[in-house]
């Protein structure tokens, strides 16, 4: 079984009002820990640490940070970007072999300079320079939210050591590993893994990445504010077809980033089969 760490940082609004609660049958298996940032007394968990600013300036400006320590939200986006960097330190130093990161500011709207969408600081490309400067090679980010990553883009695009692979709505790639594939509306379940299998196995197989980073939205499910007509098992069922490719490619090293998405109700059915899938759970009831 594939050890799990859950990252978890909640500090507003509605859609994680379930959790942790919702991953009672979870938690208490012995090849998944838990990141707490709030509750860090409790026996046998670990304790999920804020961002140093440090660490922000290796891919934000500083101008950004001082803009971002206004707006209210600052120290909640240091948890939430220092989830998944602690994530891949974990992962780094063995004690476990996959993640997922709940966050309440992330990810992929954060740019260099720039950040929207309530996104204000980019944890994968936070996590990402920390793993490159420590001596890794190559990084593969794959991106299902609905909407383009253009704060990812921003950060790697002159960056071949970082394959980003985008699905949104539009076609677009480059000689520096960048690739946006086009998800039209009204997009069945089938067509949408059908489109992953064909644009992002066989390049992401080819590059050998040495971890996936996967910046999970659900936002494109149906009834969600980017509506492409998915259901709600498409994402369970990515997370199969990216720990599996995962597996094969980089020794299980994924990292699942949690990105848009609004419903708690979909949040709430989502999340843990996705943390099952993760660490090869046969159920959690
Ligand atoms: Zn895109
Ligand atoms: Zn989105």
């Amino acid at each position: 079984m594939k050890r799990t760490g859950i990252f978890f940082t909640h500090f507003q609004g509605e859609r994680l009002k379930d959790f942790p609660q919702a991953l009672a049958g979870i938690l208490d298996k012995e090849n998944v820990s838990y990141y707490d940032a709030v509750y860090d007394s409790r026996n046998g968990l670990y304790y999920l640490e804020p961002l140093s600013e440090e660490r922000l300036l290796k891919v934000h400006s500083e101008d950004m940070v001082q803009r971002v320590k206004l707006t209210g939200d600052y120290e909640s986006a240091l948890y939430s970007a220092g989830g998944t960097v602690q994530a891949a330190e974990e992962i780094q130093q063995g004690k476990i072999d996959n993640a997922f990161v709940f966050t309440s500011f992330g990810d992929h709207h954060a740019g260099k300079n720039f950040y929207g969408g309530m996104c204000y600081f980019n944890g994968a490309a936070l996590a990402v320079k920390g793993l490159m400067e420590s001596g890794l090679k190559r990084v593969s980010i794959v991106d299902t939210d609905c909407h383009h990553a253009d704060g990812t883009r921003d950060i790697f695009r002159d960056d071949k050591n970082v394959l980003h692979v985008c699905f949104c709505h539009q076609n677009y790639s480059d000689a520096n590993n960048n690739l946006d594939v086009e998800i039209p509306y009204l997009t069945s379940d089938e067509e949408y893994l059908s489109r992953v299998r064909q644009e992002f196995v066989p390049m992401v197989t080819a590059f050998e990445p040495e971890y996936i980073f996967w910046e999970f939205g659900y936002d494109a499910t149906q009834g969600e504010y980017g509506d492409k007509g998915l259901t709600r098992d498409c994402h369970p069922r990515l997370a199969m077809l990216f720990k599996e490719v995962a597996d094969k490619v980089c020794q299980g090293r994924l990292i699942t980033i949690l990105c848009g998405g609004s419903g708690r109700a979909l949040a709430t059915y989502t999340i843990p089969r996705i943390i099952v899938c993760l660490a090869e759970l046969d159920s959690y009831q």
